[in-house]
């Protein structure tokens, strides 16, 4: 089969390979759309410890089952890969797990014509859900799960930093949850504009621009950037929740106020991948929760992989997806 081989940071190709082998308890999936994420690209770069070298990246994927059992069966592929055996999985948080791994991370994963998954791992999508949507279930998973953490989100306020796609998504799932109104905040007006015609009631290149004197009830960095940070956490209302959705860089650190948090009683939380929200999202997108078509602005095929890299890093578009058959 054609597979995308990343040899070593900054060196890949598309090349031949065996076709996958199922193990024990796996399945072959054939892959009709994989999305590209920020993940892949520090994989790309080397900046993903997890991973080892040679690699075939993917872990946004949907496809059909060609081998085993359920053959035929279209499905969405959670591509977590958690020990079971350590604390973090014996406390039901296998995101956390000590020996984390994942479909396309830390082992080969959907940018290939045909990839071998735990068929655990597979959720069924109806037949005539285009492959493409179903690719984005696993972002979509992640933000099921940042929405895991926040409590009493019913008539809530909201302010979002990042209207890409992740951003996109936590707006639109606010939407569903039941908010008041959302607010977004990006630098792009692009995005912005996008962010309106997807739900946002109001947005701003500073959140200087919005009139909420006491502020917003749940505050989300979807950025991982600073100052974004920096802002957001001064910006939650008294007893609200900010939640770290967005990736920072490992080493980097953010000024906040502790007599804010103690005194205003803010709560702060992370969220980190996916652990029991996947097939929450395949419900969801299912639903029609998410304007999929509004979130895929770009399909590449598996040559194509140094341009579907390129506009993800030129920040063109949002959900940039490889149809590896074409
Ligand atoms: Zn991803
Ligand atoms: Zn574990």
């Amino acid at each position: 089969m054609r597979a995308l081989v990343i040899e070593k940071p900054g060196e890949y190709s598309v090349q031949s390979i065996p076709d996958p082998t199922p193990g024990p308890g796996e399945v072959v999936v054939e892959v009709a759309a994989v999305g590209i994420c920020g993940t892949d690209i520090h994989i790309v770069e080397g900046e993903f410890p997890p991973t080892p070298y040679p690699i075939v990246p993917g872990h946004e994927f949907c496809g059909e089952i060609v081998d085993g059992p359920r053959s035929g069966e279209k499905v969405a592929v959670d591509p977590s890969l958690f020990c079971g055996a350590c604390h973090y999985c014996r406390i039901g948080r296998g995101n956390l797990c000590e020996r984390w791994g994942a479909i396309g991370d830390t082992v080969n994963g959907a940018m290939a014509e045909f990839v071998a998954v735990p068929a655990a791992n597979c959720y069924p999508v109806p037949a005539d859900l285009p492959a493409a949507h179903g690719a984005l279930v696993e972002p979509l998973s992640c933000a099921v799960h940042g929405f895991d953490g926040l409590s009493r989100t019913l008539g809530a306020h909201y302010l979002i930093y990042g209207a890409g796609t992740m951003g996109l998504m936590m707006l639109q799932l606010a939407v569903t949850a039941g908010a008041t109104s959302v607010s977004v905040v990006d630098l792009n007006t692009d995005r912005l504009q996008v962010a309106r015609s997807l739900g946002a009631d109001a947005t701003a290149t500073n959140a200087d621009e919005f009139d909420r004197p006491h502020g917003w009830e749940v505050v989300i960095d979807c950025t991982g950037a600073i100052p974004a940070i920096e802002d957001g956490l001064t910006r939650v209302r008294r007893g609200g929740t900010y939640q770290q959705f967005g990736v920072a860089p490992g080493d980097a650190t953010a000024a906040f106020s502790p007599f804010r948090i103690y005194n205003d009683e803010i709560t702060v939380v992370g969220s980190m991948a996916v652990v029991h929200s996947f097939g929450r999202a395949v419900d969801l997108m299912c639903k029609g929760a998410i304007d999929a078509d509004t979130m895929i602005t770009h399909t590449f095929v598996l040559d194509q992989f140094s341009e579907a890299l390129q506009a993800f890093r030129d920040g063109i578009g949002r959900k940039i997806q490889i149809a590896p058959r074409g």
